[in-house]
């Protein structure tokens, strides 16, 4: 499904600014081609002017002259005395065909479109002419000279080959370049939009495997419910006893998942409640202190308390949420945390920052499985065993103190065993604005 919507939006994201980008090439091809036309056309302009001064003020015109004009502007020169042609024109129009026709075109365009005023002594027009003898375009001047009773037509060509030859050129060159361009933009697009999706696929994926877990987790609590209440049909009343005390037990152990499972769906969608308040966290400290002592008494763990010597400030947080999250860490360090073993709960204060810190002597946890352990139903290998646990305890520890806005770590202890960091910041612009 995501290579799909990766295809669409990869289409949509390099043919919008392809489509853009070829609208702008577009119009500088236009505005470049329209420049290359109107230069030459001036060019031609200004030296038939040139020409025409020249042939004013000469009096005899020479074939050396014709000739350099013609090898000097790439031009064909055509002169007609009167209507006949010139000896130069006379010389080349017996071998060369092309150029006689030509002429004929020529006149024949400026007889048919344009009419010259004899009131001045010389006049010249331009104009575009279409040579279908030889399929090419030209730029075509004649100019009239009166002298006394002879009239004087100079007709000059000048080919538009090498114009259209530029104009194709560039644009061969334009489509090269813009090809070029709408590949590395799909390129880009591929990866751009491929970086997009990654975090919407990855999300997807954790989503998948939360619930695989999450019913993977419920199915063993459900499995002794069903069998237990199968058994109850035909059991005695002593053995009914023990397998209601079973599905209460099993019922329970469903009931606190699905409420670890609401607390993180609720973080998930920023809406995991916290409400902040001002709390003396050592007094916090000590309250959980006095309700897990007999709890890690019971394996004959020492617990301890070390609070700060000097006072310190009120701290603003949700106490019900950072509870939980102590409380998470003291189940934990209780759990992996062999008989006789020792649990200290630390507390500092330090450049505006709380620390709470749960040290066990416990098993510990290896550095591989340190960056996994915050992850949702992760546990390690040799904790699997333990019952009650689901792996979701961290995570949602993870999910409540980032919501505080601090952090949570975890070391290996000097020893043996691990240590667990959390970090508060102290943040008395709320408690001063609240007093
Ligand atoms: P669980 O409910 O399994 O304890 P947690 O998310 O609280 O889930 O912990 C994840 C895993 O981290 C545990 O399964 C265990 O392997 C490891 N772990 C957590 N705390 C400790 C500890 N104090 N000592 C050793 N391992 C721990």
């Amino acid at each position: 499904m995501y290579k799909k919507v990766h295809l669409r939006l990869t289409a949509l994201c390099a043919g919008i600014t392809a489509a853009i980008m070829i609208i702008m090439s577009l119009g500088y091809l236009y505005v470049s081609e329209e420049s290359l036309y109107k230069n030459q056309y001036n060019s031609f302009k200004n030296d038939i002017n040139t020409i025409t001064t020249n042939l004013e003020q000469q009096s005899v015109i020479t074939m050396e002259w014709l000739s350099k004009m013609e090898s000097q502007n790439h031009y064909t020169f055509f002169v007609l005395d009167n209507g006949t042609p010139f000896l130069y024109n006379q010389l080349l129009n017996t071998t060369d065909l092309s150029r006689q026709k030509l002429l004929v075109e020529g006149l024949e365009a400026y007889n048919e479109y344009f009419e010259i005023s004899s009131s001045y002594n010389s006049s010249h027009l331009e104009f575009e002419l279409y040579s279908p003898s030889n399929s090419q375009d030209y730029f075509c001047s004649v100019i009239e000279i009166h002298k006394d009773t002879s009239t004087l037509q100079v007709i000059i060509f000048s080919s538009l080959a090498s114009l259209e030859k530029q104009i194709t050129n560039q644009r061969i060159l334009f489509i090269f370049i813009d090809t070029l361009a709408i590949l590395l933009l799909f390129a880009f697009s591929w990866i751009f939009t491929g970086k997009l999706l990654n975090p919407i696929i990855e999300n997807q994926k954790k989503q998948n495997q939360f619930v695989a877990s999450a019913s993977h987790e419920l199915r063993t609590p459900l499995a002794v419910i069903l069998s237990s209440a199968e058994c109850c049909k035909n059991a005695s009343s002593h053995e009914l006893e023990g397998f209601l005390k079973n599905i209460c037990k099993e019922g329970q152990r469903m009931s606190a998942l699905i409420d670890d499972m609401l607390t993180l769906s609720g973080s998930d969608n920023h809406q995991l409640p916290v409400l902040m308040k001002p709390t003396e966290l050592d007094t916090l400290l000590i309250n959980l202190y006095e309700a897990f002592e007999p709890i890690a008494k019971e394996k004959s763990i020492t617990l301890s308390l070390k609070l700060p010597e000097n006072s310190i400030p009120l701290c603003y947080m949700d106490p019900d949420r950072i509870s939980q999250v102590i409380s998470i860490l003291l189940h934990n360090a209780v759990s992996y945390t062999d008989e006789n073993g020792k649990i200290q709960i630390s507390l500092s204060y330090f450049k505006n920052v709380f620390q709470i810190s749960v040290i066990d002597n416990g098993i510990g946890i290896s550095d591989e499985d340190k960056n996994k352990i915050f992850d949702r139903f992760y546990r390690a290998e040799k904790s699997r065993s333990t019952k009650g646990h689901f792996g979701l305890g961290l995570s949602i520890a993870y999910e409540i103190v980032t919501a505080h806005h601090g952090t949570i770590s975890v070391q290996d202890a000097p020893e043996k065993g691990s240590v667990f960091i959390i970090t508060l910041p102290n943040s008395t612009k709320y408690i001063s604005n609240m007093a």
